[in-house]
């Protein structure tokens, strides 16, 4: 068999899952067999168009998508040392040059000529049988978790960035403003890293009452509640030590500058496509927060996988849909089906 199926993005609502060439293994590069595909928010807006980053030229189509991955390696080159024939393994979300003098002295992360698996100057993506991968981007899958664990290790540590520098610990509290993945996933490591309290603010309820498996303490209906004075309530009028905005709503980046506690920080994980006009940024000042923008840095995976293995809180209650590969179009052509339970949808391959 020297060809595999794939999904290719060739215009806005217009991708075709077709027979493309399988790769072969040459040097340090491997043919990794994909078991599992996380369908991302950046998928989707790839898949409509919508991305800012078509409108900025930095992913142009026809674009083979997907970045959340992990597999099984299936044949490997013959200068791969670490990885052999039914491995379990994930990668970076990125592909250095391997040519350039950063990439010599295995600094990957300094390379400028870096791609990204499935996004920008895109790597051939995951929504596909198998990866293409050198050796230096790619890690074991510890035993002990599982191919769902293991494409959630990329959203992760998009989420992971949100903490660079926070210091938690059981007498502050973390907000978490939004449902979807990286909010759950914020409210899991905000846990993780020993927050007294985490309260999530959402508008779907059925989502918020997964958060609970996941590490939330409390959880806020934005709809029908007034959440900058339940988070005041709840911590004593102090307000949040933490916030971490995931909803990309204006409405929801003012709330944090109304809830959140002096000396505190905000965390902002989500891109609002337009400028914010009217932001009081007085109140910002005058109370000394941190405002940071968190949108993923290469390099994050070993160490999000190192606190999976540590956490005895499992993630994989935000898998909302599992999706065999044959159907996968189906998430993309008829999205309105997912929404309404839509937090993580796996694509699975076996
Ligand atoms: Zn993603
Ligand atoms: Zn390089």
């Amino acid at each position: 068999m020297d060809t595999m199926k794939a999904i290719t993005v060739y215009a806005p609502n217009d991708a075709k899952m077709e027979d493309v060439k399988k790769p072969v293994a040459v040097d340090d590069m491997m043919v990794i067999k994909v078991y599992r595909t996380g369908v991302c928010a950046t998928d989707l807006s790839i898949y409509s168009g919508e991305s800012s980053f078509i409108r900025s030229g930095e992913i142009t189509l026809p674009c083979r998508f997907g970045h959340e991955w992990a597999g099984v390696v299936e044949s490997v080159g013959e200068k791969v040392t670490k990885f052999k024939p039914g491995d379990r393994v994930y990668s970076d979300n990125f592909v250095s040059c391997g040519k350039c003098d950063a990439c010599k002295e295995g600094k990957y992360m300094e390379c400028k000529d870096t791609r990204s698996v499935g996004t920008i100057k895109c790597w051939e993506g995951c929504y596909a049988e198998y990866m293409y991968m050198p050796e230096r981007h790619v890690f074991l899958l510890p035993d002990e978790l599982s191919m769902d664990e293991g494409a959630l290790i990329e959203p992760a540590s998009i989420a992971y960035d949100a903490f660079k520098g926070a210091n938690l610990d059981s007498s502050k509290t973390a907000v978490v403003i939004g449902t979807g993945a990286i909010g759950m996933i914020s409210a899991w490591l905000a846990k993780y890293y020993g927050a007294g309290k985490v309260i999530l603010v959402g508008r779907n309820d059925s989502k918020m009452e997964i958060s609970k498996k996941v590490g939330v303490d409390y959880t806020i209906n934005n709809r029908n509640e007034n959440a900058v004075e339940r988070v005041k309530e709840l911590t004593n009028g102090k307000g949040a030590d933490m916030i971490i905005e995931t909803s990309g709503a204006e409405s929801a980046f003012l709330q944090c500058i109304d809830m959140v506690a002096r000396f505190g920080r905000i965390s902002v994980v989500s891109f609002y496509e337009k400028d914010l006009n009217n932001i009081p940024i007085d109140k910002l000042v005058h109370g000394c927060v941190s405002l940071v923008g968190a949108a993923g840095c290469d390099g994050n995976a070993q160490a999000v996988c190192d606190i999976m293995c540590k956490n005895p809180i499992k993630l994989t209650p935000i898998i909302s849909h599992h999706v065999p590969f044959e159907n996968s179009l189906d998430v993309f052509e008829n999205l309105s089906k997912y929404n309404n339970e839509k937090i993580k949808i796996m694509i699975d391959f076996e």
